[in-house]
């Protein structure tokens, strides 16, 4: 029998045995909601991989999404844009973000939300280390800290595997807002803001600066009820922020998709940068609990490989110290890990 050539077949003549490209840089987000597609929307326009995949259990949304980035291909330097609720759709990945989960109801406890959300990372962890076992995994569902503990019980990947997001977006909107006070860039204002993502955060103002100048070297009560410039409330605001970004939109997406897409640059591209993200912290600054926190990390292909040793004050370390001994306080109740 003779077979018509299609038109493809006419038009490309094969010299590799199978011309199908595997991808060597593919990015899984899990979970398509505001923040996962904020983080994929960011980490196509910074073209950081050959190939993203979607995964999420409403699959509506899902073909909605997919759809709608890929009639925009023209514009990327993704070749390909997959989805599906199966995760062998997320195979071969070399980074995977997880978004997915439950929002907390009115009245829930924080313990219930997590061990609702620790329902649905049963699911989720086991299917993406099946089909990606080399894969880093970027938490940054919340409680941010907590479901990276979560996530690294789950995956049974060693701890430079499992990297929450942490105070990344913490520590920019510190930033932020510090280069707004002095009317600067902001990449020209360095500080971080360490330990549990949200409301007991600790910022780090022994450290602030600009150009290697600190700003305690000319403010010496900086970030202390004795400042009289209160730039201490420049921490509060960055507490506040994220309450005043959801009471006015109703959620937070833009700069966690920004800060997300960071942490995917410095993973995919091998950078070794240093970034504030949650880690596992036991054995640093008196912590003893398998918690994990934002310390400065370094991060790189491999994964989260080193953490800056930073000398904090003791009103810091004990700040570290009492958010561990809260998160502790809710995973030692958690059921099913
Ligand atoms: P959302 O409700 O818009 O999206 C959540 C998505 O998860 C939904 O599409 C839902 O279908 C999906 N999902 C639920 N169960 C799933 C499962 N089993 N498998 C796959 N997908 C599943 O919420 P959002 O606004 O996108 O926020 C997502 C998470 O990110 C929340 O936990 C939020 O608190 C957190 N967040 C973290 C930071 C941070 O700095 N770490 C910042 C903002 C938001």
């Amino acid at each position: 029998m003779v077979t018509m050539a299609t038109l493809k077949e006419k038009l490309l003549s094969s010299v590799a045995k199978d011309p199908t490209s595997i991808p060597k840089n593919k990015v899984t987000i899990v979970g398509v909601g505001q923040v996962g597609m904020a983080c994929a929307v960011s980490i196509l326009e910074r073209g950081l991989c050959d190939e993203l995949a979607l995964v999420d259990i409403l699959e509506d949304k899902l073909r909605g999404e997919l759809l709608d980035l890929q009639h925009g291909s023209l514009f990327l330097k993704t070749t390909k844009i997959v989805a599906d609720k199966d995760y062998s759709v997320s195979a071969n990945s070399k980074l995977v973000v997880v978004t997915g989960g439950v929002r907390q109801q009115e009245g829930e406890s924080r313990l219930n939300l997590v061990q609702r959300n620790v329902s649905v990372f049963k699911f989720i962890i086991p299917q993406v280390v099946k089909y990606s076992p080399d894969a880093t995994i970027l938490v940054v569902s919340n409680p941010v800290d907590i479901m990276t503990y979560v996530t690294w019980k789950l995956s049974g990947l060693p701890p430079n595997k499992v990297i929450g997001s942490g105070t990344n977006l913490d520590s920019a909107r510190f930033r932020h807002m510090i280069a707004d006070k002095l009317g600067l860039n902001t990449t020209s204002c360095h500080g971080y803001v360490l330990g549990e993502h949200g409301d007991s955060s600790v910022p780090i103002w022994s450290g602030v600066n600009v150009a290697g100048v600190t700003l305690q070297s000319l403010s010496p009560d900086i970030g202390t009820d004795k400042d009289p410039e209160h730039w201490k409330d420049v921490h509060k605001q960055v507490v506040d922020s994220a309450y005043e970004v959801i009471k006015c939109k109703g959620y937070t997406n833009w700069a966690i998709g920004m800060s997300v897409a960071d942490l995917t640059e410095s993973i995919l591209r091998n950078l070794s940068k240093v970034h504030p993200v949650s880690t596992l912290v036991k054995g640093y600054y008196g912590i003893n609990d398998e918690v994990f926190l934002s310390l400065p990390c370094v991060l790189n292909a491999q994964g989260l490989v080193q953490v800056v040793n930073q000398k904090l004050t003791d009103s810091e370390v004990s700040q570290l110290q009492k958010s561990g001994a809260t998160l502790w306080g809710v995973q030692k109740d958690l059921k099913d890990l």
